[in-house]
């Protein structure tokens, strides 16, 4: 995706912000630029499969109603997201997730229309169950399976190893038995969400193979008929080199291959829900340089902003890719510091040492008072982060809607 937002109008907004705040920290979205990333996206996929957008990665209004036209629904994972995602479009499909869900959130989730809960243990199946008979309904599960692996490397893991999520195989035969004994839930098929940021195309399509020939094997051994299989997210953002992207097209033809060749017909309905791979680029997070100081040979760069707004560098222990941004107005009657042609290190306002978005970046120059676009923040930026801490104000939330360049 280019970078569709131009320059003035970024400019435009800094300046606009400084003569109103006197300092610029400001969340900005293109959503032009989602638009064409994500309706790209969905038009790559072959017949039979279906894109959701897993809102958790960012779950701002103006985001959700640019998505809901472009894919299939969305993918909730708290009663919350169900009510965002009716705020922002009432009719939008929704299917819901989530390893820890309360009688509650399974009522509000069957009343409010959701189409398909993923069921993450036996017991949450009997809940699922129990809810749906109290309200004389059937409802319509997946089962999600943390499988064995081996699976490709990827920032995340969920499965393979373990962790808190999905059913694990040993006991697919139990709730298999539950969901036959009653009416009240209908198993329509299988989720798998196994890694998060996966970077390689092909490393995606083998664990898909993976996943096809585990579902084929239950299908045996079980006698059952799988419709729909939910293969989850977890497609990468290059965070280290804004050049690098996954290889959609390559991976979409070898994904047609796949459904095509290899997928039984009655699998009527393969569903993706990847939240970053569809939102990552479409966010910028702006600060502005507040101060540069020089301790223990290191060149700090202090900006009106953090990881209480930006908390996935420092969630992720990496240097957060960023562009600078040249103010040229100086008001203060001061010497203006600037660092040039050495490595910086860029660090939030908050009183603690694990502020930092990025570590020894070397940069050509920088001043106090140039603002720094760190860029691909639209997944998992803002929402991550703990706003509170510290009680500064929050940054200015933008969201662009027509690219002019
Ligand atoms: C978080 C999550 C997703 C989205 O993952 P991405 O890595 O953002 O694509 C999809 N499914 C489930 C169950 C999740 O928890």
């Amino acid at each position: 995706m280019r970078n569709e937002i131009n320059a003035h109008q970024i400019s435009a907004h800094v300046s606009d912000q400084q003569s109103r705040n006197g300092s610029v920290c400001t969340y900005v979205y293109d959503l032009a630029a989602l638009a064409g990333h994500v309706r790209a996206v969905v038009a790559a996929l072959p017949e039979r499969c279906r894109m959701f957008y897993a809102m958790k990665a960012n779950s701002a209004k103006p985001l959700l109603q640019t998505l809901a036209p472009i894919v299939a629904g969305f993918e909730v994972a708290s009663a919350g997201e169900l009510a965002k995602a009716r705020a922002a479009s009432p009719d939008a499909p929704v299917i819901m997730g989530g390893p820890a869900k309360t009688e509650r959130a399974i009522a509000e989730a069957l009343a409010g229309g959701v189409r398909r809960l993923h069921v993450e243990s036996v017991l949450e199946l009997h809940r699922v169950a129990a809810v749906a008979d109290r309200m004389g309904r059937t409802a319509e599960v997946l089962l999600r399976v943390n499988l064995a692996g081996p699976f490709p490397a990827a920032t995340l893991a969920m499965a393979g190893r373990p962790t808190q999520f999905g059913i694990e195989e040993p006991a697919l035969p139990e709730a298999l038995r539950l969901a036959r004994e009653t009416s009240r839930v209908r198993v329509a098929g299988f989720h798998l969400h196994s890694v998060s940021n996966n970077l390689s195309a092909r490393a995606h399509l083998a664990m898909l193979a993976h996943y096809r020939d585990r579902v084929l094997d239950w299908e045996h051994r079980f006698g059952l008929r799988c419709e729909v299989l939910n293969l989850g997210g977890g497609i990468g953002i290059d965070y280290t080199d804004p050049a690098r992207r996954f290889d959609w097209a390559g991976f979409t033809a070898g994904l047609e291959d796949l459904v095509r060749r290899t997928f039984p017909a009655h699998w009527r309905e393969i569903d993706f829900e990847c939240g970053r791979y569809l939102v990552a680029d479409c966010g910028r997070y702006l600060v502005e340089v507040l101060d540069i100081k020089r301790n223990h040979g290191v060149n700090y760069l202090l900006v009106r902003g953090g990881t209480h707004h930006f908390r996935l560098p420092v969630s992720w222990q990496h240097s957060h890719p960023f562009t600078v941004l040249p103010v040229e107005r100086w008001d203060l009657d001061a010497p203006r510091p600037a660092v040039r042609g050495e490595p910086v290190t860029v660090v939030g306002e908050l009183c603690t040492p694990k502020d930092v978005l990025a570590r020894d970046v070397p940069l050509e120059q920088v001043r106090v008072g140039d603002v720094l676009a760190f860029q691909r923040a639209g997944a998992y930026g803002w929402e991550i982060s703990h706003h509170d801490f510290l009680s500064h104000p929050h940054p200015e939330q933008v969201f662009f809607r027509v690219s002019q360049g």
